[in-house]
């Protein structure tokens, strides 16, 4: 299992602190990442930040960490950034020459990709490519080219280590048994917003609605997802490839408390699981400070009161993106960049109004099965297929 090759991002310990990029600094992530990092200033030193359009919010911090670098990618919002406040403070990057200048540089031991959505992929692949150890918040990543990804990372050493809060917990869970030892792995989903809506409830959600999500603060792409049941088809394949598990091994809960973060169930019948209340700081930190862990501020588990935990299987009719996900898992090759695409084209116009709550996975659906599927592809051919998938989506828009 790939996770358990143990090559430790240096240093940690001592007196040197670990340097590290955050690709996509100005998102939830990237926030709640920074707000680790300040907390332990004396170990975690952020040398790189990126950020797409939100240069003033880059450059706030870049004003409070003092980074060696900061990269703006948006072509408009580098027209538009005053950079003047970097003098004396930090170097100015741009573009993917950027990204790959900071993610590269023989000083910096361990990378955060926190990029919403496919354009997370470059970063990732140049840190993989420079050895570097990669905290993958990026989920789309692994389900567009978990494969090409996770072979990457074995053959230049570098370690992968999940940010996403369902996959940080089997990680964790995991080093209970050897992998030989795991009869399977059980994500658990809160649900989402409309867990208890019949199909007919479902045909009248509003943007609004989909956007309030129960027990997690994150940003837009992924609260739609979270609505949806389409994030937890993304971490079935993201569970795939990064712990090398057959689909038939990958099962889902529906846990609406949102406190066990995901369970390991070993073959003599144990369950191993990572219980805390909702708060992305824990699996951040985790991913930070790994393999160590250190005291941090997010809330604990009060079992001095009542603690209800309620588990559920999932409804597949209602929600059917579960089983495309498990579908994609098992197909591999072109399959999870193609999903991958349609389902980001999709969220985009749903948000836009111009597509249905209902019509995203159908939709995925549609584009998914009418693309050509090849089962070794080139990264190459992914990203082709990723351009051609967001034009079917358009093409579902105007038919
Ligand atoms: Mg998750």
């Amino acid at each position: 299992m790939g996770c358990c090759v143990v090559l430790t991002p240096s240093p940690i310990e001592g007196s040197a602190k670990r340097r590290i990029v955050i690709l996509g600094s100005t998102g939830s992530i990237g926030a709640n990442c920074l707000d680790v990092i300040s907390r332990f200033e004396d170990r975690l030193q952020p040398v790189g930040l990126s950020a797409h359009k939100q240069w003033q919010t880059l450059f706030e911090q870049a004003l409070r960490f003092r980074p060696r670098w900061v990269t703006l990618t948006d072509p408009d919002a580098i027209r538009e950034a005053s950079a003047d406040c970097l003098e004396g403070v930090c170097q100015l990057l741009t573009g993917d020459e950027g990204i790959a200048k900071m993610v590269t540089d023989p000083e910096v031991d361990l990378v955060v990709t926190a990029i919403v959505g496919a354009a997370g992929l470059t970063g990732t692949w140049l840190a993989l490519e420079a050895g570097k150890t990669v905290a993958v918040a990026n989920k789309e990543t692994l389900v567009m080219a978990g494969p090409l990804v996770m072979d990457l990372a074995a053959r230049r050493g570098a370690q992968v280590i999940p940010v996403d809060s369902e996959h940080s917990a089997i990680f964790q869970a995991l080093r209970s048994g050897r992998s030989s030892e795991v009869a399977r792995v059980v994500l658990t989903a809160s649900g989402g917003p409309f867990r208890g809506r019949s199909a007919a409830g479902l045909e009248d959600v509003t943007i609004a609605d989909a956007l309030k999500h129960p027990t997690w603060r994150m940003g837009p792409k992924i609260t739609v997802d979270s609505a949806t049941l389409m994030n937890k088809a993304l971490e079935i394949i993201e569970a795939r490839w990064l712990f090398d598990l057959p689909p038939s091994q990958i099962d889902v809960v529906i846990h609406p408390q949102s406190i066990v973060h995901s369970l390991v169930e070993f073959i003599d019948g144990s369950v191993v699981g990572q219980l805390s209340p909702p708060d992305m700081k824990l699996p951040i930190q985790y991913a930070l400070t790994w393999p160590q862990r250190r005291p941090s501020p997010a809330k604990k588990l009060d079992l001095t009161k009542t603690l209800r935990l309620d588990f559920e299987p999932p409804d597949e009719d209602r929600f059917p993106a579960l089983r495309l996900g498990r579908e994609v898992a098992a197909a591999g090759g072109t399959a999870g960049a193609v999903l991958n695409a349609a389902n980001e084209a999709a969220v985009s116009s749903f948000l836009a109004g111009e597509m249905p709550f209902t019509e995203i996975v159908p939709a995925c659906r549609a584009v998914l099965d009418s693309h050509s599927f090849s089962a070794d592809p080139t990264l190459g051919e992914l990203l082709k297929l990723d351009a051609w998938a967001r034009q079917e989506i358009q093409r579902w828009i105007l038919a």
